[in-house]
């Protein structure tokens, strides 16, 4: 009788590694954070600056050619590159828990001290090219939605809100993160996203026509400084310490709209590209 107590737990142990067959992950977590751990940077709503785990791609991405601020994108995020173009691939959903994402959902969290839009987080397919070599043609970001791509493979977009909305009234529907969806359940950033950087020079992503997105902070630890109508300026980088290469920065601007005059938030865009976009499918 003394080996019952032992077969029940092998059975246990059986049932345990079935379950670890299942897209969760086998621990019924949300599948969307693997990879990923949490600094010790965090928003005072609870966000935390994440590290993300590149070593999985690490090898196929060198053997592309890819280098610098690319081997910091996700391995959620498929890159590719050709003689003039970096080439990526993401679903756009975030790599932590929203709750944005809908009810029941493993990647859903509550959250309340925001108000709530009624749209749900759902995977895109978007592909976008990244010239190597940007233009300097200063161009409008309007007329498209998805004007740059963070690490984390969730889109950026402008700094202006859906024709007729206020982008700082918005803001009072983002997540603990800083962003939310649309009404397709595209989720995106408008401004400065705390689990990529908060108050500081961390690497954001590519805007569409090439040019890299830091933090509030240039490497030396001072705020960015003479920053140009499209929110950038040429000078060293975490990526680039000693060649001054051109660069856009999380900008701080002010409402001057009636109703919320005064409001400020860490935008990534002033709503005008540096250089021309490259092409995308799923950015409109
Ligand atoms: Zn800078």
């Amino acid at each position: 009788m003394g080996s019952t107590p032992t077969n029940i737990a092998v059975g246990l142990g059986l049932a345990v590694g079935l379950a670890a067959c299942g897209d969760d992950g086998g621990d019924g977590a949300c599948a969307l954070t693997d990879g990923t751990s949490e600094t010790a940077t965090v928003h005072p709503a609870g966000c935390h600056v994440l590290e993300r785990d590149t070593s999985a791609c690490d090898a196929a991405r060198a053997a592309a050619g890819l280098d610098g601020y690319w081997l910091q994108f996700s391995c959620r995020v498929e890159l590719g590159k050709t003689s003039t173009e970096v080439t990526a691939s993401a679903d756009g959903r975030p790599d932590y828990l929203s709750n944005y994402f809908a009810t029941g959902d493993r990647c859903h969290e509550d959250y309340t001290d925001a108000i709530q839009n009624p749209n749900t987080i759902s995977a895109q397919s978007y592909q976008l090219q990244f010239p190597l070599v940007p233009t300097t043609t200063a161009t409008s970001m309007r007329g498209t939605a998805v004007v740059g791509l963070a690490l984390n493979g969730v889109p950026i977009y402008g700094n202006f809100a859906a024709p007729g909305d206020d982008i700082f009234e918005e803001a009072l529907t983002f997540d603990r993160c800083g962003a939310h969806p649309q009404n397709q359940g595209k989720y995106h950033y408008h401004s400065e996203p705390y689990p990529i950087s908060y108050d500081d020079a961390r690497f954001i992503g590519v805007m569409r026509d090439g040019f890299p997105i830091y933090g509030r902070r240039d490497s030396d630890g001072a705020l960015a400084t003479g920053l140009d109508n499209n929110g950038g300026h040429t000078g060293t980088t975490p990526d680039s310490p000693s060649t001054a290469v051109y660069h856009y920065h999380v900008n701080l601007q002010t409402s001057t709209t009636t109703g919320t005059a005064g409001e400020q938030q860490w935008f990534l865009t002033t709503g005008q590209f540096a250089g021309v976009p490259g092409a995308c499918t799923g950015c409109q």
